[in-house]
C-alpha cells in the first residue's frame, strides 16, 4: 500500500491535527509508515513557537530532499505553525517542498491526499535505504500503533489574550471555539475508533466559551466525562486568568478527570507578568492554584516557564526561583526566551535583551531547583504499583515500553512485544527507580481498561546467549 509518513513537532495542538491529517490519509487509502524513507507522503506538522522549533523544521525539511532525489514522485508537504507564517519564505528555502497547508487548510491536504493517492501504485513502496544516513537521525512525534489510544480534540483554535512574547495570535488567529455538539460528536467518533483517553486541546482550553449557549468549559468537561465510552479525559493548555471555582468544583465531581493541571506561569516577577500581558499577579496565580487544590488536593500543577524575557533584572529572576522552590510544580517546561517576528517583546529584545551568557546562567541555576521539585514527585511514586496507558516502544531502548501514568508521569518498563497489544493498552508497573524524566518499573499486569481487572504478566526472559 502506498505509506504516508507524518512527523509532528510543536505542541498538543499539532497532535490534534496531526490526528486529522491521519484520519484523512487513511480513509484516502494510504498506510502509516513509521520511517519516512518507507513512505510515498511526508508531512511535517511545524511549530514556530521558539527560534529552535523553527531551525529544527528547516532541518527536518532539509534532510527529506534526500528522500526526494531517491525518488522524485515522493511529495514533502509541510503544514503547522510555520507553515502559515512562512509560507513565501519555505517555497524559497526549500523549493522540493510539494506542497505547503496553513493550520485552517487541513480539508485542503486532505483533498490533496486523497487525489495523489491514485498516483501510487498498491505494492510495497520502498526508497532505497542507503539515503538513512543523510535522513538527520530518528524523527520526532512520529504516528505510531499505539497513536489511536490517545484522542486529541481541539475545542477552540487562535487566541485573543496577546501575550506579548507569543506569535499564536498573529498565526492563528483570535479565539474561535467550536460548537460543544460538534467537540462531543468527535469525542465519540474518536473513542469508537479505540482512543481511551480524551485530551481536549486548545490555546487556553478552560477560557472555552460555546458560541451559541455561553456553555463554558467546565460544562464541556462534564459532557465529555458522561460519555460512557470514554475511559480518561485530560485537557491542556489553560490560563490563569480563567480559573474559576467552578472548574475545581466540577472537576472534584469527575473521576475521569486526569489529576494534572497544566497552568503556565511565565514567571513569578509581577512586572514582568505585566510585561508579558499575562492578565494575572503571582497572588493571583497563587490564590486560584490554591482554590483549585483546596477541591483537588492529589492533582499535580504543571506550568510553563520563560527566562531571559527582555528587561527581566536579577530580583525579577529571583521571584521565579522562588516560587520552584516551593516545590509547587510538579513538572515545568523551562525556556530561554526567544524572541518571534512581528512580536512587542522582540522589538524589546532587539532594543535590550537580556545577555545570551546570563540568560543561559538563569536557565541552569532554575533548572537545577525544579530538577528537586520533579524527583520528589517521582520519588513517592517508589514502591507503588500504577496505571499507565501505553505509548509504544521507549526512543532509546526499543526493548523497553513507554507509558504515561494519569498524572502524567512516564513509566519505562521491559516488554517483550512481537506485536502491540492494543486490546489491553494499560499496564501495572511496580515503580522501582525514579529519576527527573520519570519512573522505571516491572511490568506486571496488562489491563483492558483503566478500571479493569489486570492479567497477570510474567517478566520477559532475558536470552543471555542472545546478548
Ligand atoms: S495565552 Fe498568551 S501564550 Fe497562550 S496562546 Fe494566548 S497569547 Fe500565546
Amino acid at each position: 500500500m502506498a505509506q504516508i509518513y507524518i512527523e509532528t513537532h510543536g505542541c498538543q495542538m499539532n497532535e490534534a491535527d496531526s490526528q486529522d491529517i491521519q484520519r484523512r490519509a487513511l480513509s484516502a487509502g494510504f498506510t502509516l509508515a513509521e520511517r519516512p524513507e518507507d513512505a510515498a507522503v511526508l508531512v511535517l506538522n511545524t511549530c514556530t513557537v521558539r527560534d529552535n522549533a523553527e531551525q529544527r523544521a528547516y532541518g527536518r525539511i532539509g534532510h527529506w530532499k534526500a528522500v526526494k532525489n531517491a525518488d522524485p514522485t515522493v511529495k514533502v508537504i509541510v503544514t503547522g505553525c510555520l507553515a502559515e507564517q512562512d509560507k513565501g519564505r519555505m517555497r524559497a528555502l526549500a523549493p522540493h517542498v510539494d506542497g505547503i497547508f496553513g493550520t485552517r487548510e487541513l480539508g485542503a491536504l486532505g483533498d490533496a491526499l486523497a487525489a495523489w493517492r491514485a498516483e501510487y501504485p498498491d505494492d510495497d513502496f520502498t526508497v532505497d535505504r542507503e539515503i538513512e544516513t543523510v535522513m538527520g537521525g530518528a524523527g520526532e512525534g512520529i504516528a505510531g500503533p499505539y497513536d489511536g489510544l490517545r484522542a486529541f480534540v481541539t475545542v477552540q483554535r487562535g487566541c485573543s489574550y496577546y501575550c506579548t512574547f507569543c506569535i499564536v495570535p498573529h498565526v492563528r488567529g483570535r479565539f474561535d471555539h467550536r460548537p460543544m455538539r460538534e467537540i462531543l460528536d468527535e469525542v465519540r467518533l474518536k473513542t469508537a475508533g479505540g482512543a481511551r483517553e480524551i485530551t481536549l486541546v486548545g490555546q487556553t482550553v478552560n477560557a472555552y466559551k460555546e458560541p451559541a449557549t455561553g456553555a463554558d468549559f467546565a460544562d464541556l468537561i462534564a459532557e465529555v466525562c458522561a460519555i460512557e465510552a470514554v475511559e480518561r479525559v485530560a485537557f491542556v493548555s489553560s490560563h490563569p486568568k480563567d480559573l474559576n471555582e467552578k472548574l475545581a468544583r466540577v472537576c472534584a465531581t469527575l473521576p475521569k478527570m486526569n489529576p494534572r493541571f497544566h497552568l503556565a506561569l511565565q514567571s513569578g516577577s509581577n512586572p514582568m507578568l505585566r510585561k508579558m500581558n499575562r492578565k494575572y499577579t503571582l497572588e493571583e496565580f497563587l490564590d486560584r492554584v490554591g482554590t483549585f487544590k483546596a477541591h483537588n488536593p492529589a492533582w499535580a500543577i504543571t506550568t510553563d516557564l520563560i527566562v531571559g524575557f527582555p528587561g527581566e533584572t536579577e530580583a525579577d529572576f529571583q521571584r521565579t526561583v522562588d516560587v520552584c522552590a516551593t516545590g509547587i510544580f510538579a513538572q515545568a517546561y523551562m525556556f530561554v526566551y526567544s524572541p518571534r517576528r512581528g512580536t512587542p517583546a522582540a522589538v524589546w529584545h532587539a532594543a535590550g535583551a537580556v545577555p545570551r551568557a546570563i540568560a543561559q546562567e538563569r536557565f541552569v541555576r532554575l533548572k537545577a531547583v525544579q530538577d528537586q521539585a520533579v524527583r520528589a514527585y517521582h520519588d513517592r511514586k517508589l514502591g507503588t504499583t500504577v496505571r499507565a496507558l501505553i505509548h509504544g516502544a521507549s526512543r532509546k531502548d526499543r526493548t523497553k515500553l513507554s507509558a504515561k501514568t494519569i498524572d502524567n508521569v512516564t513509566v519505562n518498563f521491559p516488554a517483550a512485544e512481537p506485536a502491540p497489544d492494543l486490546a489491553r493498552p494499560w499496564a501495572e508497573v511496580r515503580v522501582e527507580a525514579a529519576s527527573v524524566w520519570g519512573v522505571r518499573g516491572t511490568c506486571i499486569g496488562r489491563a483492558p481498561t483503566f478500571e479493569g481487572v489486570a492479567d497477570r504478566v510474567d517478566a520477559p526472559v532475558i536470552d543471555l546467549l542472545a546478548v
